[in-house]
């Protein structure tokens, strides 16, 4: 087979110009005795065992492809098949680089695991993994999304996380980082800062994508014996990153395969309500990596927002961005609207009620599948379940 892409990302951590660690030297040596120690244990039987059967027993691993035939039939053109992500234990793809993060986590030795979380989704599935693997996990998350994402906020609670109401500035995500990382910072060393995405300064981008690449590992597996040829596009909704590199990387060296990454495009790219870091970003600096990102002229980050609290992030992995400049992975935007058709059609005629951030990839491989000859294939990685958005949607829709 002819591997025409690289390793990535290099030693430095750099996929390309992108990535890095773009942090204060006290941090470097802090993240590079991480990558030391990630680079040790992943190369042991006994941590990719442990590993294997979490994901097999206790995420619920390997997730179905399953053709979306009565979508398919709908639309005309291509099939659409998913990868049912939403099957896994806590309901997304994020469950899988949370269980390898703690694992990290206690092999290091560390005393305790924090992040910040915005709708809740990285800080349950964290604070799951955490009670599992049995190390103490701490939780910041601003007071106004707590009051918005109760039920999260509870979960986390019960699975013995210690919240972390933060009241400074907007009260949201974007405080929740800096509130995080304030602690994190007193104690580094036996502090492990768990990255929500393919995102974060070296190692995480890479660490992120491993773990995730189960899911590209088993699709392209089952989806070879079960049609005996490759899907002709891979489609995966970006927000960080994360399910879609995971879903991306076994695909990479498959050149005939397209790879379309779809990331929010809001109330549309010609309005501030977005956060299509791809289609309207510039080259900057954020969270300690060379990415994308939505900022002016002078660095300064940019709101975002998405219908979808999961992709409303102004940066994007380092990977992708790398991907993206060699034209390997094609990224296109979806609005609100198309998302919210997207998760209505997939509920009412698949009876699968997909995350809102998943609605999006559904979302361009309906579009797109139509365009499409009915002898080709889609496959759409359905990162999670919907169950959190149905009360909104319904709620929008006044259904
Ligand atoms: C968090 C989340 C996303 C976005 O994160 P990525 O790192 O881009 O994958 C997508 N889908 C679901 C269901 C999520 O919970």
């Amino acid at each position: 087979m002819v591997q025409s892409l690289p390793e990535m990302p290099d030693k430095a951590g750099y996929f390309g110009e992108y990535g890095g660690q773009i942090i204060p030297p006290e941090l470097k040596a802090v993240m590079d005795k991480i990558s030391d120690a990630y680079e040790e244990v992943r190369k042991t039987q006994a941590f990719q065992d442990e590993l294997q059967e979490l994901y097999a027993y206790y995420v619920g691993r390997p997730s179905p492809v399953y053709y979306a035939r009565r979508l398919t039939e709908r639309q005309g053109g291509a099939r659409i098949f998913l990868k049912r992500e939403d099957l896994n234990h806590t309901g997304a793809h994020k469950i899988n680089h949370c269980l390898g993060q703690a694992l990290l986590a206690r092999f290091m030795g560390k005393t305790k695991v924090l992040a910040e979380t915005g709708a809740g989704q990285h800080g349950v599935a964290l604070a799951t993994a955490c009670a599992l693997v049995g190390i103490p996990c701490e939780i910041h998350m601003g007071v106004v999304d707590m009051k918005k994402e109760r039920p999260n906020v509870t979960k986390m609670q019960i699975l013995g996380a210690t919240m972390v109401p933060v009241t400074r500035g907007t009260q949201t995500l974007k405080d929740a980082v800096d509130s995080a990382f304030d602690e994190y910072i007193k104690d580094p060393v036996n502090f492990l800062y768990a990255i929500g995405s393919a995102v974060g300064p070296h190692p995480f981008p890479k660490m992120v994508r491993d773990f995730q690449s189960i899911i590209g590992k088993e699709a392209r597996e089952q989806f070879l014996a079960r049609e005996k040829r490759l899907p002709d596009m891979v489609v995966a909704c970006v927000g960080g990153g994360s399910n879609a590199i995971g879903m991306f990387t076994e695909f990479l060296p498959d050149e005939a395969v397209r790879l379309v990454g779809v990331e929010p495009a809001g109330k549309g790219l010609d309005t501030p309500d977005n956060a299509a870091t791809m289609s309207l970003g510039r080259k900057g600096v954020l969270h300690g990596y060379r990415c994308y990102a939505l900022q002016d002229e002078n660095g300064n980050t940019l709101p975002v927002y998405s219908i979808a609290s999961g992709l409303d992030y102004p940066g994007v992995g380092p990977q992708h961005c790398y991907l993206r400049d060699i034209g390997r992975v094609q990224y296109e935007a979806v609005t609100d609207d198309e998302c919210l058709d997207a998760f209505l059609t997939l509920s009412r005629v698949e009876g699968i009620i997909p995350a809102l951030e998943s609605a999006h990839a559904v979302a361009y491989a309906m579009k797109v599948a139509k365009e499409m000859d009915p002898d080709k294939a889609i496959l759409v990685n359905l990162s999670g379940r919907g169950d959190k958005d149905a009360d909104f949607v319904a709620g929008k829709l006044a259904l």
